[in-house]
């Protein structure tokens, strides 16, 4: 059985757990935690980066940033994961969810442009399997409406859009370490400040609304409750276990990065994209090897090959449920001009199997079984 995801190891998380323990700090903003925000810090030129429980809570955090309230809207794809949406309706936001391009599965920026209305504070870019939205042009756009970008590049670390990490371009970035994520650490996220005027204020939302921080450091002589927030910390045996990650970084991005190759590689030998698309990397993008999908015909075909699949051992996904034509979806948004693509390309996406150190007889097999799918089985009635 090839599972569809295994959580990446690299070997250090239980000396550096070990070591948390053995420092007597386990709640937030120890030495690990610092370690971790380090490497953002110097690896990936943030301004700030703060250690959070999970992307969903980093989200949450940029809602309350950008003081969104009662009938502000803001901007997405229908195209993306709950949290996405979640976390402004949370502020009171009206959702718009504009389409998707489906060469890229991103965000249309013509779409984005179109819902913009005098209410509009903040669009959500979301990087679909760590490729990038095109940057510049959208932050050209927020610019000239004086909006927040807030990046969702939950599957993005370590991806690049003209050189620059993704999650660092926005005012905001909002990154994840679930356990299906590159980099992981079970739950856990980060949010990226990239614009120093949120960096005060975003620590005090992430201390329960308290100034801590600002005790800890010394600057002010006792910590009080002086705005909205929540305990958004992660914890240090988090930290320590993610540190291991963070520090092996590029041994894991490659080594997806060789498995994404040698899928598309097989794929093409097969003359498999005669029969499936295949996806999409745009020139501005360096990826990171965060998923390879494969793009069916229609919703009964790929139902069929995912039972194919199953059958022969191997565990493939399929992705998003468009959140607008979702009962929460239909209750705190709408959708935006046409939905042309969203619901088309949702029905035919397949996610397969890639993970850390997955064996290329693994990727082969996999390949193997949807080319006798294709040239064998599949019912073409
Ligand atoms: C995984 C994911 C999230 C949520 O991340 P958590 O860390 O699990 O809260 C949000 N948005 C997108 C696009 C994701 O893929």
């Amino acid at each position: 059985m090839i599972p569809f995801n295994i959580p990446a190891i690299t070997g250090k998380e239980t000396d550096y757990i070990k070591e948390a323990i053995a420092l007597n700090h386990l709640s937030g903003d120890g030495i690990f935690t610092k370690k971790c925000s380090d490497w953002f810090e110097s690896r990936l030129h943030v301004k700030r980066a703060l250690m959070t429980t999970s992307c969903t809570h980093s989200l949450e955090m940029c809602a309350i940033l950008a003081d969104i309230g009662d009938g502000d809207e803001v901007i997405m794809p229908s195209f993306t994961f709950v949290s996405t949406a979640n976390a402004f309706v949370l502020r009171g936001a009206k959702v718009v969810f504009v389409d998707i391009d489906p060469l890229t599965m991103n965000m249309d920026l013509k779409e984005v442009v179109r819902a913009i209305t005098s209410k509009t504070k903040a669009i959500i870019p979301v990087h679909y399997a760590g490729n990038s939205c095109d940057m510049d042009k959208l932050m050209n756009i927020a610019e000239h409406y004086n909006l927040l970008v807030i990046e969702d590049a939950a599957q993005a670390i370590m991806s690049e859009y003209h050189n620059k990490p993704l999650g660092t371009i926005g005012h905001l970035g909002c990154i994840s370490f679930h356990e299906t994520k590159n980099l992981n650490c079970g739950e856990g996220g980060a949010l990226l400040i990239n614009d120093s005027r949120f960096i005060d204020r975003a620590e005090i939302i992430r201390e329960k609304g308290t100034n801590r921080s600002k005790f800890y450091r010394g600057e002010v002589d006792k910590y009080s409750w002086v705005d909205i927030g929540s305990s958004y910390l992660m914890s240090e045996l988090n930290a320590a276990f993610l540190y291991a990650q963070l520090i092996n970084a590029e041994t894991i991005t490659y080594n997806r990065i060789n498995n994404w190759n040698l899928y598309h590689e097989l794929f093409h030998e097969y003359s498999l994209n005669d029969y499936i698309e295949l996806p999409m990397i745009p020139t501005y993008n360096k990826p990171n090897g965060h998923m390879y999908y494969i793009k069916t015909t229609h919703l009964v075909e790929r139902t069929e090959l995912i039972q194919y699949l199953r059958a022969n051992g191997v565990y493939s996904v399929f992705h998003y449920v468009p959140l607008h034509s979702s009962p929460l979806g239909r209750k705190y948004g709408f959708f935006s001009g046409e939905d042309q693509y969203t619901t088309r390309e949702s029905e035919r996406i397949l996610r397969l199997p890639l993970f850390y150190g997955m064996s290329a007889n693994d990727v082969k097999y996999i390949s193997e079984m949807v080319n006798r799918y294709y040239k064998f089985v599949r019912s073409t009635s």
